[in-house]
């Protein structure tokens, strides 16, 4: 099957599109619709059923999902409702859409795309990808390979903050700051990740990449550090590949 349905759930809307495998582009217009007030399993489900019905979809699903996914189950909840947590996604899922479901998380989803079909393309050595939204979200790859379920956005920063509480976009909107402001901070959120991995570059998506040049000179590690090619794209890229290559 070279069209799959690839979803990207995030705390504030659900996007999903299919996507042609082979190039990485949707073959009809992607859609977008709002997360509802109470993210729980039932209101979410229900949402992602509505976007597998809007394209008649009738295939295997690839559904990127903002928490830890270990063995199809939902681990962590951090901008989710918590009914979510031991949530049997992929039977759960499959059983509101009434279509095969291959989950992952969201910036696992995002990294994959973007290893394949974007700035990641060909790089080897250590690359990580960060998504900079309501939360901070990271994939690691070594040698085009990935590293599942890294939870690199909740490492403790030298204040002793979760850095996503820091540092992701919710804080830069919750707290006013300047594109400036938080670039310092990202930057201190940066530098931890630089001296814990020491990667070959680091690729930024999530709605924060679009503003890259907003904040581009407060970063000042030695990693190049550039936005992601499929911005907002890639969770859902991401996903249908995975569902993809899990066949
Ligand atoms: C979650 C991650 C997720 C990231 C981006 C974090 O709060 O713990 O699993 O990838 O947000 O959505």
């Amino acid at each position: 099957m070279n069209h799959i349905l690839g979803i990207d759930v995030g705390a504030s809307g659900i996007k999903g599109g299919v996507v042609d495998i082979s190039t990485g582009e949707y073959i009809q217009k992607r859609i977008r619709l709002e997360m509802p007030a109470e993210s729980t399993t039932e209101n979410a489900g229900n949402v992602i059923a509505e976007i597998a019905r809007h394209f008649n979809y009738s295939g295997v699903i690839g559904v990127g999902f903002p928490s830890v996914i270990k063995n199809g189950k939902v681990l962590t909840a951090a901008n989710l409702d918590k009914s979510w947590v031991g949530c049997p996604i992929e039977t759960f899922l499959g059983r509101k859409t009434g279509n095969r479901i291959i989950a992952l998380n969201d910036a696992d989803a995002a990294g994959l795309a973007e290893m394949r079909f974007g700035e990641g393309k060909n790089v080897k050595g250590t690359v990580i990808l960060i998504t900079i939204g309501t939360g901070l979200g990271t994939a690691v790859f070594t040698d085009g390979h990935l590293l599942r379920n890294s939870e690199l956005g909740h490492i403790f920063l030298k204040s002793g903050m979760d850095a996503e509480k820091f540092a992701a976009d919710s804080a830069r909107q919750r707290e006013d700051l300047t594109w400036r402001k938080w670039g310092k901070r990202f930057n201190e959120y940066l530098e931890q990740i630089e001296m814990l991995l020491q990667p070959q570059l680091i690729l930024l998506g999530g709605g924060a990449s679009k503003e890259f040049s907003e904040y581009k000179d407060r970063i000042t590690i030695q990693t190049p550090v550039i936005p992601a090619k499929l911005l907002n794209n890639a969770g859902i890229i991401g996903a249908a590949v995975y569902a993809h290559e899990s066949l």
